[in-house]
């Protein structure tokens, strides 16, 4: 039985880390295509090859899962039952491996935004763009 609940998890993980298209990330693509923001996806010459990546703005945004990133304090972040350790570990590297290319882009003089799978939550997700807006003007470079 807790290895049935394992591989739940496990293929629901696949699924989040799988690739570009995961669903978040295209919500958030549609929204900044909407409205009239022009982006790249997943950049090979950046740091973390950034999800989406508005160079207009010099900004670069990830879209994460609240698992797989180990989203803190958040309820969709639930470490399995079953190979409690492995998971933690993995989700440890991740976090580890997000804090060390933000730090890189920062250096680069990029502006990180980070949006988590839970704020594109129907009752959250028209805040969470509002502020994708604000930001994303705050730092219009040209
Ligand atoms: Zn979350």
């Amino acid at each position: 039985m807790a290895d049935t609940h394992n591989k739940e998890t496990r293929s629901y993980n696949m699924s989040m880390i799988k690739g570009k298209d995961t669903n978040p990330e295209i919500v958030v693509r549609k929204f900044l295509h909407k409205n009239g923001f022009r982006y790249r996806l997943n950049d090979k010459n950046l740091p973390g090859k950034p999800d989406i990546v508005l160079p207009k703005y010099k900004t670069v945004i990830f879209v994460n899962g609240c698992f797989w990133h180990g989203h803190e304090n958040c309820k969709y972040f639930v470490v399995p039952k079953t190979k409690t350790e492995w998971w933690l570990e993995k989700i440890n590297k991740t976090r580890a491996r997000d804090k060390l290319k933000i730090n890189e882009l920062k250096d680069l003089g990029w502006r990180i935004k980070v949006i988590w799978e839970c704020e594109l939550k129907s009752d959250k997700r028209d805040n969470v763009f509002n502020d994708l807006i604000v930001f994303l003007k705050e730092n219009k470079h040209r």
